[in-house]
């Protein structure tokens, strides 16, 4: 245990990011509990990390030894008590449906202590209105990670409007025990990362509506001329562009910003199923770069 004094963690929901921050929690060497209300999900989730550790062994970016011991570490159940018994630290990534987070973390309280730290993996919901309500919301704070965990070193601190100094102290402190890179982001809608990669992506939309250039070339400018690793319209066809509608509504209608008024390629592209890589045609062709 190092400075944020935070041993054994619970990880609420194994779907994509759960069992994501499981593994990471893992092998940075925390005791580790991972819980689902589904048995099945559950199952695939240990399997999956155990893949991708065996994986990580065979590139050379994990020690056989680190692997071994992680795997030691790690337990899944779904008995809530139980993941939660001893946890100084739980992180919630189950659906992103405000009244679900509230009820899990309802359940959450009853079975801990004041003393123990809780967490939403949430990417747009209100952090303070998750926590409102709860025994010590002081002790409540919002840890954003990125998809894939294991591969994504950005994890947003988001401080809710009660969350106490030392709690996103300790939480910075654990983020980077993980060997991530946190920031810290007041509870605003889109955080730090939706909010400022959103307008971009919605920008660039608007300039091929406009004719300004095509999106291979708007998504060049911004690689080679500003150095972004991908261009912004590539990035949503991977996103997938119902996804970045649902965020850009959300958007302009919480920040009330004409800037996240989604555009209408965007609207019609996904209204004619052109969801990005996922259906094969978005911005790009996937199914000729398949
Ligand atoms: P997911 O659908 O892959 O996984 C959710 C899991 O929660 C499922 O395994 C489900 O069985 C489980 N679950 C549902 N109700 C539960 C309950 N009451 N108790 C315990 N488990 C329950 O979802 P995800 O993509 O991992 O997203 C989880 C959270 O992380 C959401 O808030 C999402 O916004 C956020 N997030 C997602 C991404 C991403 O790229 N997928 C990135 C950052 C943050």
């Amino acid at each position: 245990m190092s400075d944020h004094g935070i041993g054994k963690v619970a990880v609420i929901g194994a779907g994509t990011m759960g069992r994501g921050i499981a593994q990471v929690s893992a092998l940075a060497g925390h005791e580790t509990g991972l819980y689902d209300v589904d048995r099945r999900q559950l199952a695939r989730a240990l399997a999956r990390i155990e893949a991708t550790l065996d994986k990580g062994v065979q590139l050379g970016k994990v020690a056989a030894a680190s692997r071994d011991e992680a795997l030691q570490r790690l337990s899944g159940t779904t008995g809530l008590n139980e993941v939660v018994d001893g946890a100084d630290l739980v992180i919630e990534a189950v659906p992103e449906v405000m009244e679900l987070k509230r009820g899990v973390f309802r359940e959450v309280a009853e079975a801990v202590s004041g003393e123990v730290i809780l967490a939403s993996n949430t990417s747009s919901l209100s952090v303070t209105r998750i926590g409102a309500g709860l025994p010590s919301p002081g002790r409540f704070l919002g840890l954003h990670f990125f998809n894939p965990v294991h591969i994504m070193a950005l994890v947003e601190v988001v401080r809710g409007d009660d969350t106490e100094a030392a709690v996103v102290n300790r939480g910075l402190a654990f983020v980077k025990g993980l060997g991530k890179e946190p920031i810290i982001v007041a509870d605003s809608p889109g955080f730090a990362s939706s909010r400022l990669g959103i307008v971009l992506g919605l920008e660039a939309m608007r300039m091929v509506e406009a004719g300004v250039a095509s999106p291979a070339d708007i998504d060049k400018a911004m690689v080679l001329g500003y150095r972004h690793p991908m261009g912004p319209l590539r990035l949503t066809d991977l996103v997938g562009l119902d996804v970045r509608l649902g965020i850009a509504r959300y958007l302009h209608e919480t920040l009330d910003s004409e800037a996240f008024r989604p555009p209408v390629i965007l609207e019609r592209m996904v209204a004619e199923g052109r969801l990005g890589k996922k259906t094969g045609k978005g911005f790009y062709d996937w199914d000729t770069e398949r």
